[in-house]
């Protein structure tokens, strides 16, 4: 939670899940770039479903960095089963463009730490949506983080929230960080609903990455936040106007402040000692802005 505010450099803004024609995406990746750079995004990374009918992708975005807008490669990756019976939907930010697709034996945690063991960041996807269960979350240990909210599903199915599975696999003793994604297929209003803020010195894919393995950002629908810090047994938070700055935690555990454009609070760490909390923001439009759990 912190380490995102103390690391150097500034914050930049990105959608980490995306599709387009290489998979089931209505428009081509080229389109996809220009629709993440033109409506004010730093960078992007398509995670095309890494499936047989679309021959494997890892699709190539590089010819479509430009100034002040870069890319990451990546993949939305599968493999049988879940515990409900489907197929996985890993999300990998950062694979090289010849990821070996998986083999007929492989399993979806197996490939999970095979992307982690190639320099990817791996997140679960839409674990709402697909009903994953605490089990799943627990075999998938390569993971680093939940999608806390994945917009496409909230868009198609009313199941964009992922925060229950996040605390469910907290309160396990797994160390999850949590972002906010898109998963955007350009259809039906799914862009630019969730994103995340990651704190690089550059705007370098490489950079990037590496802040990512080091929970250096912040997921969010809107809100900003300016800087947490821990003040001795207090957190301090600073923020875009918000309606309500709320500390979560294990349980019913919880610390929070309410009112009419606030920009800061500082809230008591006590009764998270020994277990975790996370930040949670809600501005006047019922946006959200989640920062990664704190483990006091
Ligand atoms: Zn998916
Ligand atoms: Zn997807």
């Amino acid at each position: 939670m912190l380490d995102a505010f103390s690391a150097p450099g500034q914050f930049w803004r990105g959608n980490l899940h995306g599709h387009s024609t290489m998979s089931d995406g209505r428009i081509g990746p080229e389109e996809a770039c220009a629709a993440y750079r033109d409506a004010g995004y730093d960078f992007t990374c398509l995670t095309d479903h890494f499936r047989p009918k679309y021959d494997y992708p890892v699709t190539d975005t590089r010819p479509f960095r430009s100034e002040g807008f870069t890319t990451i490669l990546g993949a939305e990756l599968h493999a049988p089963e879940t515990s409900r019976g489907v197929d996985w939907h890993i999300l990998a930010v950062g694979l090289p463009p010849d990821f070996a697709r998986p083999t007929e034996t492989e399993s979806g945690p197996q490939l999970a730490r095979r992307a982690r063991a190639a320099g990817a960041f791996v997140a679960i996807a839409h674990p709402h949506w697909y009903q994953l269960q605490p089990e799943d979350g627990v075999a998938l240990d390569a993971a680093q983080a939940v999608e806390v909210y994945n917009h496409t599903s909230f868009v198609h199915t009313d199941r964009g929230d992922g925060a229950v599975f996040l605390d469910t696999m907290l309160s396990r003793g797994l160390r999850l960080n949590a972002i906010a994604v898109d998963d955007s297929h350009w259809k039906n209003g799914d862009a630019f609903g969730g994103w995340v803020m990651v704190k690089s010195k550059t705007l370098d894919p490489d950079a990037l990455l590496a802040a990512l393995h080091d929970g250096h950002y912040y997921a969010s629908q809107g809100p900003e936040i300016h800087a947490i810090t821990r003040e001795g047994d207090e957190i301090a938070i600073s923020c875009s106007p918000a309606s309500a700055i709320i500390l979560v935690g294990d349980v019913s555990e919880s610390a929070r402040a309410h009112g009419t454009n606030l920009t800061r609070a500082r809230l008591p760490l006590e009764r998270f000692k020994g277990g975790w909390c996370r930040a949670v923001l809600v501005d006047a439009l019922g946006r959200r802005a989640w920062s990664n759990p704190l483990w006091p």
